[in-house]
């Protein structure tokens, strides 16, 4: 189920997102189950050199410079698509200008925050879709199969692996480089260390993997496609399927398929996000800021909002501090 290698396909797959498909990119590349198709699938084919960035920027330009007027959700789309290009590229200047956040704390401040209390038992949990959130456990064998998974659901698989269950960022990192197809260190590492608010200069984004299922697969088809166990269990339990009444499990088979999560996310959640701000209050750590934002935020000024196109305040906002 992985994508074929090859210029071929590569141009095969960007034409079609040119003509047809980005016309969903807006709107279609959170859900997991819109997303294998909105998203222009690119990515593996830009980390391995089968198209370049320039001819993708070029070809993208040229073809919304002759879109009728009328077209505009295609052109919103094109446009979305477009800041990514540059976020691509901004990301793999970070890791040119610090090659060493592949391994350390972007932000040294937060070192040893996490580095001892690695829980190889979660960590295993995790790799083999065992937590127990079937959004989480469908995630991993997604990826597993397909090589590939949109942002939002790899921003929430470092999530859940970085704040209720604690786990460095390395060593979940070095297991994800190996089931992307795309893996890309420059894009990577500053993203697990984003993902993980090691990087002291990002809001903390922490991803709730039940909220998640709630949002992006109300109906649970992307969980039932990917976890067999899932496709008897009830549409009020698809959710939290751990709290379904022994009686209920029994009568369905699933009482050796659907088990507690690892921990229990509220309060695991809200102990590690404390943990985390009591860091980043100490003045060592808000001093060790300025250099962070100094090597590797955008020199790139916030416009005002009146001056500048939408596509362009979209551009230059994803670039700066807060990305
Ligand atoms: C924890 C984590 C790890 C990631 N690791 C990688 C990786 O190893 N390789 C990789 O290519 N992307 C990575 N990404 C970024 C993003 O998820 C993928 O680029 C995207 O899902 C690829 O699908 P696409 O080509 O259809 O994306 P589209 O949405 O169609 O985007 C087009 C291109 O823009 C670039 N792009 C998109 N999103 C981002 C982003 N957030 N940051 C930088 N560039 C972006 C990619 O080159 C992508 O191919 C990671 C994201 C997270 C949260």
């Amino acid at each position: 189920m992985r994508q074929l290698g090859g210029r071929v396909h590569a141009l095969k797959t960007f034409h079609s997102f040119l003509n047809a498909r980005s016309m969903g990119y807006r709107g279609g590349i959170s859900s997991p189950l819109s997303a294998p198709d909105a998203c222009s699938r690119l990515s593996a084919y830009l980390s391995y050199g089968c198209i370049s960035m320039r001819e993708v920027v070029q070809q993208t330009r040229a073809h919304m410079a002759e879109m009728p007027q009328q077209a505009s959700r295609h052109r919103a789309g094109l446009a979305a698509f477009t800041s990514r290009l540059y976020w691509h590229c901004h990301f793999i200047q970070k890791l040119e200008s610090e090659p060493e956040i592949e391994w350390r704390n972007m932000h040294q401040g937060y070192d040893d925050l996490r580095e001892h209390d690695f829980n190889v038992e979660y960590f295993e949990a995790l790799k083999e879709a065992r937590t127990g959130w079937p959004m989480v456990d469908a995630c991993v064998t997604m990826l597993r199969e397909t090589g590939w998974l949109n942002f939002r659901m790899r921003a929430m698989l470092v999530s859940v692996a970085a704040y209720p269950l604690w786990l460095h960022w390395r060593p979940v990192g070095e297991w994800l480089a190996t089931q992307f197809l795309d893996y890309e260190p420059g894009i990577h590492w500053s993203q697990l260390q984003m993902q993980s608010g090691t990087t002291g200069i990002n809001t903390t984004r922490v991803y709730n993997p039940i909220k998640q299922a709630q949002d992006h697969d109300p109906y649970g088809k992307f969980v039932r496609r990917w976890l067999p166990y899932m496709r008897p269990v009830p549409d009020s339990w698809l959710f939290e399927p751990w709290l379904m009444p022994d009686q209920q499990k029994n009568k369905l088979g699933l009482s050796c398929h659907i088990t507690e999560p690892l921990v229990d996310l509220a309060s695991a959640t809200r102990e590690s996000k404390q943990r985390l701000h009591a860091r980043r209050k100490q003045p060592d750590t808000i001093d060790g800021k300025k250099a962070v934002i100094d090597k590797h935020a955008s020199r790139k000024s916030m416009p005002s909002r009146q001056k500048t196109s939408s596509t362009k305040r979209l551009n230059q906002s994803q670039l700066g501090f807060d990305f």
